[in-house]
């Protein structure tokens, strides 16, 4: 077996939420628990995109109109759509054939890190999405974590409310760095100026920058970057992932794209530059078969004028959410990051609660669930998660009994 899985540490995040959970379920027979700890969304395809999905599946079943196999990175109907609506429209050059469509931001993100060497140096944020970690760790390069859950092998870049939760330029040689804007789990956005270091320090160093866009769709202040590619130089040394999933409801549905570069090289052991393109196509012609046709053409319909009206209104709708807890938690005088231009909220434990005290008492004192930010490593400690993709009725329940239940 690969003896790197079994550094791998054990879900022990979402199992452990399970077991307290099911515990007060069983103490409390009776109260009506809400979850404001879950990443997935809650309300269901827009019209436009299940008309998308309904002609498409019509179209599977006339011979003239069926579709087997399609190419490997995706259909042009969707990746010329792309190019034009997500990055045409705000000046930035990237083609469809710099296009991979996937079934996820996660596959992508997890899968990208097979085309680069495997003693390549990682750096992550903490806390951080724990795909980038695990994907590694199961790579090798992780090497064995310590008692606060580090691995030894990666470099952790802390992002806190000290530093506003912009992660300072590694303190050593690295070369591969996840950042994702706006962050899951802080709710940070980072700004065009912040971003402009990254890609000057990639440039540098030539170290290349994994950058994961999922939550792009949720950026509503002018000036903050939606992709990476609108700092200049950053085609040399940037992927970027995105995703439907939070930005069209996607998550059961799957559809998300990769943004390589043709500028982008690595460097080959005997010196030969090498497109990271190619060997990005040469992965996933090898190892994936495309997305299925309705998918892509329900994807598709997120760009036109009636879906991209109805999609912005699914996010504005989050958006609200998330303000509705921001200003509910502040209220009480909790300290409340993110959710501005994230559907993220990370909140400041109150008093001197660690990540699990502050659930347990959201759990016990309102039946709210959040997440405990030491789960997304050891820089969480002292916050705990909350999400703006509930129910509206769930939300504003959950934040009206923590304005009036919690005893601070
Ligand atoms: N990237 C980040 C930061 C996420 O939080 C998520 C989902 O939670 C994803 C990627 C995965 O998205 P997808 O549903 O496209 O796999």
């Amino acid at each position: 077996m690969n003896e790197h899985y079994l550094k791998l540490k054990s879900s022990y995040l979402f199992s452990e939420i399970a077991r307290r959970l099911t515990a007060f379920q069983a103490a409390h027979p009776g109260a009506k628990i809400i979850r404001l700890g879950i990443g997935d969304v809650t309300l269901p395809l827009a019209p436009a995109i299940i008309r998308a999905l309904h002609e498409a599946v019509d179209e599977m079943a006339r011979p003239e109109t069926f579709r087997g196999y399609g190419p490997e990175p995706g259909y042009e109907f969707l990746t010329e759509q792309i190019a034009a609506h997500d990055y045409g429209t705000r000046g930035v050059r990237v083609s469809p054939d710099e296009i991979f469509v996937s079934d996820g931001g996660k596959s992508d993100s997890a899968n990208i890190q097979e085309i680069f060497a495997p003693d390549c140096v990682v750096a992550v944020t903490d806390p951080v999405y724990p795909v980038y970690v695990d994907s590694n760790v199961m790579a090798g390069r992780g090497g064995v974590p310590d008692a606060s859950g580090r691995y030894a092998g990666l470099v952790y870049l802390p992002c806190t409310a000290e530093n506003d939760f912009q992660p300072a330029l590694p303190d050593r040689p690295v070369d591969l760095i996840y950042l994702c804007y706006p962050n899951n789990p802080t709710g940070a956005v980072m700004t065009k100026a912040a971003l402009k270091r990254w890609v000057d320090y990639a440039r540098r160093q030539g170290a290349v920058l994994l950058y994961d866009a999922a939550y792009e769709a949720y950026i509503r202040e002018p000036g903050i970057p939606h992709s990476i590619f609108e700092v200049e130089g950053a085609r040399e040394v940037a992927v970027e992932f995105r995703s439907f999933s939070k930005t069209a409801g996607f998550t059961g549905t799957r559809c998300a794209f990769t943004v390589v570069p043709q500028e982008l090289f690595g460097v080959a052991a005997s010196g030969e530059r090498v497109s990271l393109h190619a060997l990005w196509l040469r992965r996933q012609s090898t190892k994936f078969n495309g997305v299925p046709y309705i998918v892509q053409k329900a994807a598709a319909a997120v760009y036109t004028e009636e879906g991209a009206r109805q999609v912005r209104g699914q996010v504005d709708y989050y958006l609200d959410n998330a303000r509705i807890i921001r200003e509910g938690l502040e209220a009480i005088g909790l300290r409340v990051y993110g959710g501005k231009n994230a559907p993220y909220l990370w909140v400041k434990t109150p008093g001197r609660l660690d990540s699990w005290a502050f659930f347990d008492k959201l759990l016990q004192e309102a039946h709210v669930v959040g997440t405990p930010g030491a789960g997304f490593g050891p820089s969480g400690e002292g916050y705990l998660r909350l999400t703006a993709f509930g129910r509206r009725d769930e939300t504003e329940e959950a934040v009206e009994r923590i304005k009036t239940r919690l005893a601070l």
